[in-house]
């Protein structure tokens, strides 16, 4: 599932092709994928386009939103093709790295946008599982509160707040504790396990047993690993591609997520090792981490 750096990356890549466009057009192709009335949308301009964990909010003129979420397959490509010369120039999504999403729309096509300028946004999902939900302020703002907790790159996402959360649940394991959305909004099973491995903390430690200064050391390394996330625009592991329909980069960069028997990048002698916690796989070094 795309986590907090991926569906920033989607973000950004948007907010510079469709801020400004109207809405001229909405094709469904798989009606559960998209909840809410077309009708309310079509001819509303996209006014702004801001992430909340790992969903996306894109804001209308109309006071109304179109809220995403990809959950474990879903994707958003952009596709802006002119005429140059008589020549169809495809701008976005040129050199897709799969086959599976070289044509647009393809069978994974769940919902179709067309904007003024006559570039399109595609849904692609293939599982079916994500969502477009048709929603106002004060509905995403309701579930904004109740379902999320702080962003991790929030000022007030401190060594407090982090306890406070944790004085409820005192047995449960820091792995899955970093990975509740109602206390680090937008982690997930990749950037949870780089955080303790760059904390040198193991998975499998009790929250009631983490002492002040390791709780420090995991806000720094869980910012520190996002940051890089979001500046090699997230990690392409199966389905998750940018705006573009290109693939992220910071794969190349993550020390222990599917990293499982190769040797530690800490060169301390022990191998990565894989573990299940919580129903997730767990990439972690029990030599380094304590
Ligand atoms: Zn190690």
């Amino acid at each position: 599932m795309p986590e907090l750096p991926e569906v920033e990356t989607i973000k950004r890549g948007l907010s510079d092709k469709i801020v400004g466009q109207k809405i001229t057009d909405i094709e469904i192709l798989w009606h559960k994928s998209f909840i809410g009335k077309k009708e309310d949308v079509i001819g509303a301009d996209v006014a702004d386009i801001v992430r909340r964990a790992k969903v996306i909010q894109i804001k209308l003129s109309n006071n109304l939103n179109l809220l995403f979420h990809l959950k474990m397959t879903g994707q958003i490509i952009h596709e802006h093709k002119v005429k140059n010369d008589g020549e169809i120039i495809d701008f976005a999504g040129g050199h897709p790295s799969h086959d599976w999403h070289a044509k647009l729309p393809n069978s994974n096509t769940r919902i179709i946008f067309t904007f003024d300028d006559g570039s399109k946004l595609f849904f692609n999902d293939m599982r079916k599982f994500g969502w477009c939900k048709v929603l106002t302020n004060e509905e995403i703002n309701a579930i904004y509160k109740k379902d999320y907790g702080l962003e991790p790159l929030d000022e007030n996402f401190t060594v407090e707040y982090l306890l406070e959360k944790a004085k409820r649940i005192p047995n449960r394991n820091i792995k899955q504790f970093l990975m509740d959305q109602t206390i680090a909004a937008g982690m997930g099973n990749i950037y949870t396990d780089e955080t303790l491995f760059d904390a040198k903390i193991s998975p499998l430690r009790k929250i009631k047993d983490i002492k002040i200064s390791e709780w420090k050391n995991l806000i720094s390394s869980m910012q520190k690993v996002l940051t890089l996330g979001i500046k090699y625009g997230g990690t392409t592991d199966s389905d998750y591609v940018n705006i573009d329909g290109k693939k992220g980069g910071m794969q190349d960069y993550l020390k222990v997520y599917h990293r499982h028997n190769q040797f530690c990048p800490n060169s301390c002698g022990g191998k990565i090792t894989q573990i299940r916690i919580g129903g997730r796989g767990t990439h972690w070094c029990p030599n380094c981490q304590k």
